[in-house]
């Protein structure tokens, strides 16, 4: 996903910030000792929770590992991987001791590594219930990616070894921690445009190598849905703050397109949620660009366009006769969901996003497939 928007949001944030200050300064004529006072000192480093990353693939590699810089109770300590070639590179990159590197056969000994206090699975879909729960029953606490398992009996499972090893499950679900859709919440609960009563979203990218595992349907578990159209089914729930009572859904796959012989290419689906809101989304892996979560009130609407980029999102507000785009401070929101999970560790808190989040959505895309398939509208 590109960040030059976001490059040009920070920079531009850079800019307004420094402009203030300067104007301060002079004014203030005391450059030296203002200066000074506006310094922000930063606390000395506090506990950090020791991480292991399984699987060094895309995601971990470009976002994950690099946002363990901007955590501040958290830190990797450990990786597990199939290519120790990749991963002794890794680790004299982020200083993990080669001693801490393990493979997917050695995984369940992590149990002896007292440095290891979560483990965050960044493997196929397929492979997050077994890992998952091979680390809990290693006595450590686990974040799983999206989509949280291929069915909703694995994340039962996984949910049931929680609890048996008395040990923190939480998904990945990170637009949860991310400014911008932390605003759509705010902005929907406070209904300072209305009442909500209708959410679109749409995502969807354009799908490459054919011979991928996301488009495997047993390792993927389902096509575009599985992987991106989560993220719009995620904002209408959270959005709403509803649960859906029922689904309509249709899906395509362009004939004879070897991409798609075994998941679905696009499927768009409708929720109905108990107070009247309704919700239609669009996910595709044929198409690249779409990532647009907007709430229609009432009053007006507001929306996301990027709704769920790792950086660059932007927000615009319609209310009813104008529409102005609203300025956040962005934030590393992968440092913020692992730093949660760390805090919930510590604190013997509840993730936001615990596993039956996960379990939900589980059942949710599950109605979604048999609404496709049927042609019917399936209760919930
Ligand atoms: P990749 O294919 O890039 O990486 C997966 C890694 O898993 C591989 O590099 C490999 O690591 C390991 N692996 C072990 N067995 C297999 C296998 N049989 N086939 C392929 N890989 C294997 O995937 P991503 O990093 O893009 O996605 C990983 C997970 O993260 C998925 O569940 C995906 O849905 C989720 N994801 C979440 C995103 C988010 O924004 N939250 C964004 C992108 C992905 P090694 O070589 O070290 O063994």
């Amino acid at each position: 996903m590109s960040n030059s928007i976001n490059g040009e949001i920070t920079r531009r944030g850079f800019l307004a910030k420094a402009g203030v200050g300067l104007v301060a300064a002079n004014a203030s004529g005391t450059l030296l000792g203002r200066s000074f006072a506006q310094l922000i000192v930063p606390e000395p480093p506090g506990k950090k929770l020791g991480w292991a990353v399984v699987g060094l693939g895309s995601l971990a590699i470009n976002q994950i590992l690099p946002a363990f810089d901007k955590c501040e109770q958290s830190r990797v300590v450990a990786f597990v991987s199939g290519h120790p070639d990749k991963a002794n590179k890794l680790a004299a990159r982020y200083g993990v001791n080669p001693k801490n590197i393990y493979n997917y056969e050695n995984y369940d000994s992590i149990r002896d590594n007292p440095e290891v206090d979560i483990i965050y699975i960044v493997l196929p879909n397929s492979m997050h219930a077994e890992y998952t729960i091979r680390g809990l029953q290693a006595g450590k606490h686990v974040l799983s990616e999206k989509p949280m398992a291929n069915t909703p009996a694995d994340c039962q499972a996984m949910i049931d070894a929680g609890r048996k090893a008395n040990r923190k499950l939480m998904v990945a679900y990170r637009c949860r921690y991310e400014p911008f859709n932390q605003e759509m919440i705010r902005m929907a609960r406070s209904q300072e445009l209305g009442q909500l009563k209708a959410f679109l979203g749409d995502t969807g990218f354009k799908i490459g190598d054919p011979t991928q595992w996301r488009l495997k349907k047993a390792m993927a578990g389902g096509g575009s849905m599985m992987d991106i159209g989560i993220y719009s089914l995620q904002a209408a729930r959270y959005i709403s703050g509803e649960e859906p009572i029922e689904i309509n859904a249709m899906s395509y796959s362009t004939p004879g397109d070897v991409r798609f012989k075994e998941v679905e290419e696009t499927i768009t689906f409708q929720l109905r949620f108990p107070s009247g809101v309704l919700a239609n989304c669009t996910s595709s892996y044929g198409y690249s660009g779409q990532a647009r979560f907007r709430a229609v009130t009432t009053d007006g609407w507001f929306e996301l366009e990027p709704s769920m980029w790792y950086t660059g999102n932007r927000m615009r507000v319609n209310r009813g006769n104008s529409l102005a785009e609203i300025t956040i401070q962005p934030k590393d929101h992968f440092a913020s969901e692992m730093d949660h999970m760390s805090q919930c560790v510590m604190n013997d808190k509840e993730p936001l996003t615990p596993g039956e989040e996960g379990l939900r959505d589980l059942k949710l895309i599950t109605a979604i497939y048999e609404a496709a398939r049927s042609g019917r509208t399936v209760k919930v």
